[in-house]
């Protein structure tokens, strides 16, 4: 569904990614982990088109979206819920909502796109007309990916979701995560909260200093003497 295949991503003149390369097939929950500074968010933001390649390509369904504007790649069928949700505070959770729907089928199908969201998060519909801003973070974080979820997306990827939550509501987090999976969404997380995710997902890249060092299943993983050190601290 998704291919990245060797790209190189600078910021001015400091190159942060090298001849990055990864896939996420359809169904799948991909892991894209990495100590800070790696590069896991320059990677989902180039495959969001927020940042060219200066080599490489990033092709979803066969379209080049590193050649498609980045407020367009919602219309090929891919949302990203980036790190820090980024709502707008002082609108309501439900106007939140809607800015992910504004166009096409999404649109179209918003109300019932909303009911659904409102199923999968209660607390949202409790608090759909509380301004965004007086939310707790995980609720705040339920809004976010609720708005992803509101453009009918084929691919959702999360930048750090369960950062800053309480480790019940990194849980919650989680199980809806594998819930929107099972309802046919593709999946690419980026995480720190590696034990947790290694075993709900099908496969996982490490980067290191913005390079692959390491791809396998999430069992390839949890097996792996490097990964256990490095990060499970095993
Ligand atoms: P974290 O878990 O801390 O978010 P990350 O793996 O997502 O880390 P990136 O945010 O992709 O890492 O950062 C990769 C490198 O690019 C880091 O060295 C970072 O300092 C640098 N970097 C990130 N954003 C910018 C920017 N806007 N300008 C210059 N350098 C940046």
């Amino acid at each position: 569904m998704l291919q990245v295949d060797g790209i190189d991503v600078c910021y001015g003149d400091l190159q942060v990614l090298w001849d990055v390369s990864l896939r996420v097939g359809a169904g799948e929950i991909v892991v894209l982990l990495g100590a800070n500074g790696a590069g896991k968010t320059t990677t989902i933001k180039t495959v969001s088109s927020l940042l060219k390649p200066a080599k490489g390509t990033v092709t979803f369904q066969g379209t080049r979206l590193d050649a498609v504007p980045s407020h367009k790649i919602i219309e090929y069928g891919v949302a990203h819920v980036p790190e820090g949700r980024r709502l707008f505070p002082d609108m309501t959770v439900e106007e939140n909502l809607m800015v992910g729907s504004l166009r096409g089928e999404a649109k179209s199908r918003r109300s019932r796109t909303m009911d659904w969201v409102f199923e999968i998060f209660p607390r949202l519909k409790e608090r759909r007309r509380q301004p965004a801003g007086t939310l707790s973070g995980g609720e705040q974080q339920m809004a976010a990916i609720g708005r992803g979820l509101m453009s009918l997306p084929k691919l959702l990827m999360f930048d750090e979701p369960s950062l800053g939550l309480s480790p019940i509501l990194v849980a919650d987090i989680f199980r809806i995560v594998e819930l929107i999976n099972k309802q046919g969404m593709t999946v690419l997380l980026v995480e720190q909260n590696v034990k947790h995710t290694l075993n709900m997902c099908d496969r996982a890249y490490v980067l290191e200093n913005g390079r692959v060092a390491l791809s396998g299943t999430g069992r390839e993983f949890l097996d792996n003497d490097h990964v256990k050190e490095a990060y499970l601290g095993i």
